[in-house]
């Protein structure tokens, strides 16, 4: 009887990879985006407001699967993800960003492609539409990871990127916030409770990892400062070893934990599974901290996790088994 158990056992255990194998099942495939967390409560946003937000998520969400869909690459998918969310007026990233304290738009973005670890991001540029795009562009065609200010514009300017004046930035919101931050000389979003920073992580079907993170910062940051976003192992990591991650909230926790390579080290080297590293991180981690926020990130089996600590987070999820859906409580 033993000996049958055994035998039964070895012949399942034998056919169960090659019955995998055989299933002509095409690879999975599968995108997170985040629209920022915070103080996001159901009492403070009216039906239309949601709508709206729900709206645009939805439509980053789906370009960036698609892009997967039609056999495109993870970089791709977060890049266009993340574009449309830069071009919404409701997140902070691109057109809705948030002021700085001298009442100007500072943008932060970076990508990173899984495959080889290469990286690119901008910091505090000024007129660029997209952000995401020079990142990548950094990434593709520069020597460099990380190009900040005035240069980064003339990097844009160099390779035909075209620049937008300042006011294409103006959002009437986000200039209220500023004088509510400059009246209550509040310094920064985590004080008036909000963070809408973007980003998207996905799996292509050639296994490839990628993640991209936008953000207009801080309202009322000074001196030239620089969160998260742009910072690569902060607010964005990628390796298909491991995980891709986009992280939003308050970024000098992010930065002081490196949280998002904290996440890619706890399943490379503990090799926690995703849900757990990614729990752990922001509930351990990063609240030990005193941080807040929370981050989307996605492993080579297509697996998503989302975690923050914050009231809400914008969010979305999308993967070839039939899950799609966006959140916010
Ligand atoms: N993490 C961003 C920063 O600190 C802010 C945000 O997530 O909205 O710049």
């Amino acid at each position: 009887m033993q000996r049958l158990k055994a035998l039964l056992l070895s012949a399942i255990l034998a056919v169960a990879p090659a019955a995998a194998d055989t299933s002509g099942v095409t690879p999975m495939i599968s995108i997170a985006i985040h629209g920022g967390a915070g103080v996001i409560t159901r009492s403070s946003m009216s039906p239309e407001d949601e709508a709206a937000y729900r709206a645009d998520l939805a439509r980053a969400l789906d370009a960036g699967y698609e892009v997967l869909q039609s056999g495109g690459s993870s970089l791709d998918a977060v890049t266009a993800a993340v574009r449309i969310l830069e071009d919404s007026p409701l997140f902070n990233a691109g057109r809705g960003a948030v002021f700085n304290h001298e009442g100007v738009n500072e943008l932060d973005a970076s990508i990173m492609d899984g495959r080889t670890l290469r990286a690119g991001a901008v910091a505090g540029v000024r007129h660029i539409r997209n952000p995401i795009d020079l990142a990548r562009l950094v990434m593709e065609r520069s020597p460099h990871v990380l190009l900040s200010g005035e240069g980064a514009e003339e990097f844009a300017l160099e390779h035909g990127v075209e620049l937008v004046p300042r006011n294409y930035f103006h959002t009437e919101r986000r200039w209220q916030q500023l004088e509510q931050a400059r009246s209550g000389d509040k310094y920064s979003a985590a004080e008036i409770g909000y963070f809408g920073t973007v980003g998207a992580v996905a799996l292509d079907r050639e296994g490839n990892l990628a993640a991209a993170t936008s953000t207009g910062g801080m309202t009322n940051k000074r001196w030239g400062r620089v969160g998260d976003s742009p910072i690569i192992g902060a607010g964005n990591y990628a390796d298909n070893n491991s995980c891709a991650v986009s992280a939003t909230g308050s970024g000098e926790h992010f930065i002081r934990t490196v949280l998002a390579h904290e996440i890619s080290a706890l399943v490379k080297y503990r090799g926690l599974g995703l849900e757990d590293a990614s729990r752990q991180a922001v509930h351990g981690t990063l609240q030990a901290v005193g941080g807040e926020g929370g981050v989307i990130a996605i492993d080579r089996a297509g697996n998503i996790a989302i975690q923050f600590n914050s009231e809400g987070m914008f969010r979305g999820a999308r993967d070839s088994k039939g899950r799609r859906e966006i959140a916010i409580y």
